[in-house]
């Protein structure tokens, strides 16, 4: 680690990376900043080869960026000698040996963080101070004091608190339209025939970072071509795929917001959601150029689509972040439906006969992505159905996505996904027979199994385990009224059928790693 000068020492962590943060409007000699690889973060979770990869090439990005503005950087590789592999080791050890005489941070997004930076900067014996990453749209608080008093969190009412604090599509305190949710207007099925634009990918040689992580023998899932890394590492990138969506995918971005292909791995989403998460782009900047292109071509981007983007935004990515401060460190811990399984073998492989989640998963390990509707009606579903422990799922989302960080992960996953939550993020569970994956995809066609058989020979496992998920937790779910027009039809199935139901569904559970 190289000497110097500088008297403050400032933290930037992985996901910090806002070039529009007030700490870089000017140059300071008394001011370093720091960006440390460590193992601590690599291995909290099995990572995605290409999550790893993307974190620390926007990081080195980032760094020389500050450098060529003029700011001293100090950068900490994973394979530096000095590294003590962990943000406490590394920050205690530069401040004793260096003098700094000051340190401060950043107020992280993870609670593990938050806990482990606040107590580690009260031990170290220096001047200290946090500051706001400058990224959200809204404060850590705000969605608790909005509900205050409230026993539901309605993302609705949040997201339009959103739109009129920030005057976004408004007309003085009414929607721009008169119409706040154009839900019907979006998501349906793409026809068979129908090309999407092809994705924007970069080919950013990220060969060297690669080589450092086999060579450290961080253990990783997935595939990855590093010398055509395809994801943005830095906020250049994050426009340019901006400016694509905005271009080519906006138009239909409503319409196939739900929709499933095993075709195309990339359809009418935008893809930012790492780019955003690191804030190498910010929430403002976003939603700013899609209003900007729907104005300049109203006629081709009907405003259904627009608000299902915005939506997403400043609806459901604030809401989340906001759940998670209000609910975290318990919100880790809940299993409403105590739900104990193990996560089936083939979930690291996709080696299943169930072409839905055979693509869903190989998509995932090629890609480090699927869309909203593959994480939640395809893999999300089918681990609810099956009982698997919250544990275990969070585990696998946290892994296996690019843009897995857990404020928006587990609130996804624990929360709207598997209702371990108990109904905090959603009112009821999304769980599903065959009928919708057929219903939103091209999935069920090409299958081993026929989505139209609940029992017999190649009978699809969705539509017994789904009637098995309703039986086995009627109580807890009798009083919610948002299912109980399936429990009545549950009910209402003739004795013989129902038997045969859950005979199906117990020899599927019991052979799930066979599926
Ligand atoms: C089980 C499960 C796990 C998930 N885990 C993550 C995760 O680890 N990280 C993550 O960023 N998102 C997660 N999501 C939310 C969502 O699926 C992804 O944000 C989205 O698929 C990212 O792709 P995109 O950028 O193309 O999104 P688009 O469809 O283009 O949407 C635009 C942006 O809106 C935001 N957004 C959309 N839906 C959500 C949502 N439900 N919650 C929060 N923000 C949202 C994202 O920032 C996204 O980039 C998860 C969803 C589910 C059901
Ligand atoms: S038939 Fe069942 S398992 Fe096969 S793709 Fe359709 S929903 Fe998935």
């Amino acid at each position: 680690m190289p000497e110097h000068k500088a008297k403050t020492l400032r933290l930037i962590l992985g996901d910090q990376l806002n070039a529009e943060h007030s700490w870089f409007k000017e140059t300071d000699p008394s001011v370093c900043y720091l960006l440390m690889e460590v193992r601590t973060e690599t291995d909290y979770a099995t990572h995605h080869i290409q999550k790893v990869i993307a974190f620390f090439a926007a990081m080195r990005r980032f760094a020389e960026w500050l450098r060529s503005k003029g700011h001293k950087v100090i950068y900490i590789r994973l394979d530096d000698k000095q590294n003590r592999q962990s943000f406490e080791e590394n920050i205690a050890e530069l401040v004793a040996w260096h003098g700094f005489t000051r340190f401060e941070w950043q107020l992280p997004d993870e609670h593990r963080l938050d806990t482990t930076l606040a107590k580690m900067a009260k031990a170290l014996g220096v001047p200290t101070a946090v500051y706001d990453t400058g990224h959200f749209m809204s404060t850590r608080t705000e969605l608790a004091e909005f509900f205050e008093g409230k026993k539901t969190y309605l993302m609705e009412s949040f997201y339009r608190y959103m739109r009129r604090k920030h005057g976004v599509l408004m007309d003085g305190d009414g929607p721009l339209t008169g119409k706040w949710n154009y839900d019907e207007s979006n998501r349906k099925k793409m026809p068979a025939a129908h090309v999407p634009p092809p994705p924007l990918e970069f080919e950013n040689d990220t060969t060297a970072i690669y080589a450092m992580i086999t060579e450290a023998g961080i253990k990783t899932i997935g595939q990855v071509n590093s010398a055509a890394f395809p994801w943005p590492v830095n906020a250049e990138q994050a426009v340019l795929l901006l400016e694509h969506f905005v271009t080519h995918c906006l138009q239909l971005f409503g319409t196939f917001q739900d929709a499933m292909t095993p075709t195309y791995w990339s359809l009418y989403h935008s893809r930012l959601s790492f780019a955003l998460n690191v804030k190498l782009i910010s929430p403002q900047q976003v939603i700013k150029r899609a209003i900007e292109e729907w104005r300049k071509r109203p006629e081709e981007i009907a405003f259904h689509q627009l608000e299902g983007f915005v939506r997403q935004i400043i609806g459901w990515r604030e809401y989340m972040r906001g759940i998670y401060w209000l609910k975290m460190p318990d919100f880790a811990q809940l299993n409403y439906f105590n739900h104990t399984e193990k996560l089936p073998e083939w979930y690291w492989t996709g080696n299943t006969r169930m072409r839905c989640l055979q693509h869903s998963i190989k998509q995932s390990l090629q890609y480090a992505y699927t869309h909203h509707i593959q994480r939640l009606m395809v893999t999300g579903n089918f681990a609810l159905l099956a009982g698997i422990a919250p544990d275990e799922v969070d585990a696998w989302y946290l892994g296996i996505y690019i843009d897995a960080i857990e404020w928006v992960e587990i609130t996804n996953t624990r929360g709207m996904s598997q209702y371990a939550d108990g109904g905090i993020v959603g009112s009821k569970p999304y769980v599903s027979s065959a009928a919708y994956i057929n219903k939103m995809s091209n999935y069920c066609s090409g299958c081993y199994y026929k989505h139209d058989k609940r029992t017999g020979e190649r009978a699809c496992p969705f539509n017994s385990l789904y009637w098995n998920f309703f039986d086995r937790h009627e109580k807890p779910l009798k009083s919610n009224h948002r299912v109980a027009m399936m429990l009545k039809v549950w009910n209402n199935m003739p004795q013989e059928e129902r038997t045969k139901t859950l005979q199906q569904a117990e020899y599927y559970l019991k052979n799930v790693n066979e599926l």
